[in-house]
């Protein structure tokens, strides 16, 4: 079955839907700032625009790991938990490769069950299609309606694989990196520059026999951790243990993440991070918006095929065929 036309609300029905936290209105708001069609991204901007002084409100944590690091089932615990303590909790996944090979690292199987059945839970599956700058628009877009819906903590999902954790890096306050028992870096897949994103490393799967091999891994990351850069100014990267089977660990990962929120908050980090991000969000937006206009354009879409080809041909080379297509 097609999905409901996004367009049918009206502006104002978005924006009092997503205030009055109808979960309803929220998704078909997510589903309009997803849209490529023209018409959709005026009302789009609209609907941001008149909810965008009721966000901002939530906690911005990002979370990353590869494939079967234990993701969904940390999230599924940790978001139980809080909204047992009375926390509203706003799940975002970032799925790169449903943009690549139309498959899905973070999977189309019902992900999160028990939490996506919680009244103050929110689980938006990844959007498909647009690359990841595409993918991190959409999803911040998403993370700012999900603030004006109430949502005080929105945990926004990656698969540590490609350049998204970047993206999502760039986006939120606290990142937390999941990393398997056993595997140093190499083993993991993980690049280095990815560790270095990351506030807090977390060893999953630390249950049953499995928990004195994370707790080997955790001292071995821990050991290493002056040596890892940490992206908060006077922030010191912490390595933790946990297991998303059993809970254990994840009161101490949680009073950590509200120990980091202290923190950045005390020192100003905090604003400061979100002023950045907000900069490098507009001007990212500009950079995408440029070039999506120029190869709409009528004399480059006359150009470009032959220039292409002749690049390929190796008869122009590339630097000269751009110059031409920026000088028409
Ligand atoms: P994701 O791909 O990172 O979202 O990983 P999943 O949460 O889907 O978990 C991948 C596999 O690891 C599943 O078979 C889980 O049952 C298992 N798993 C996840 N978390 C834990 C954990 O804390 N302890 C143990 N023993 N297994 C886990």
């Amino acid at each position: 079955m097609a999905p409901p036309t996004p367009s049918r609300l009206s502006l104002s029905q978005y924006v009092d839907g997503v205030l009055a936290r109808d979960r309803t209105v929220l998704a078909r708001a997510i589903t309009l700032v997803e849209s490529r069609a023209a018409g959709h991204q005026s009302l789009a901007a609209e609907v941001l625009e008149g909810l965008s002084s009721h966000a901002g409100g939530a906690q911005r944590i990002g979370i990353t790991g590869a494939p079967g690091v234990g993701k969904s089932t940390l999230i599924e615990s940790l978001g139980l938990r809080l909204t047992e303590a009375g926390r509203r909790v706003a799940v975002l996944a970032v799925d790169p490769s449903s943009t690549v090979s139309r498959g899905s690292i973070l999977g189309d199987k019902t992900r999160m069950p028990l939490l996506s059945a919680q009244a103050e839970a929110f689980i938006r599956p990844s959007p498909a299609g647009g690359g990841s700058g595409g993918v991190a628009r959409r999803t911040r877009e998403a993370m700012l309606l999900c603030e004006a819906a109430g949502f005080d903590v929105v945990l926004v999902e990656t698969v540590g694989v490609g350049q998204s954790e970047v993206a999502v890096r760039a986006m939120v306050d606290l990142f937390l990196l999941l990393l398997l028992p056993g595997g140093g870096d190499e083993l993991q897949g993980i690049k280095r520059g990815v560790v270095e994103l990351a506030d807090i490393l977390c060893v999953t799967k630390s249950d049953g026999e499995g928990a004195a091999l994370a707790e080997q891994t955790r001292a071995a990351y821990a050991g290493a951790r002056t040596l890892i850069a940490s992206p908060t100014p006077d922030w010191m990267v912490e390595v933790l243990a946990c297991s998303g089977l059993t809970g254990e660990g994840l009161d101490s990962l949680w009073d950590l993440a509200e120990r980091f929120f202290q923190q950045v908050e005390g020192s100003g980090f905090l604003l400061q991070r979100r002023r950045d991000q907000a900069l490098e969000w507009m001007r990212a937006t500009v950079q995408q918006e440029l070039e999506r206009r120029f190869y709409q354009e009528e004399r480059i879409r006359a150009l470009l095929p032959d220039l292409e080809r002749a690049v390929m041909a190796g008869e122009v080379p590339p630097t000269v065929a751009a110059r031409r297509l920026l000088d028409s």
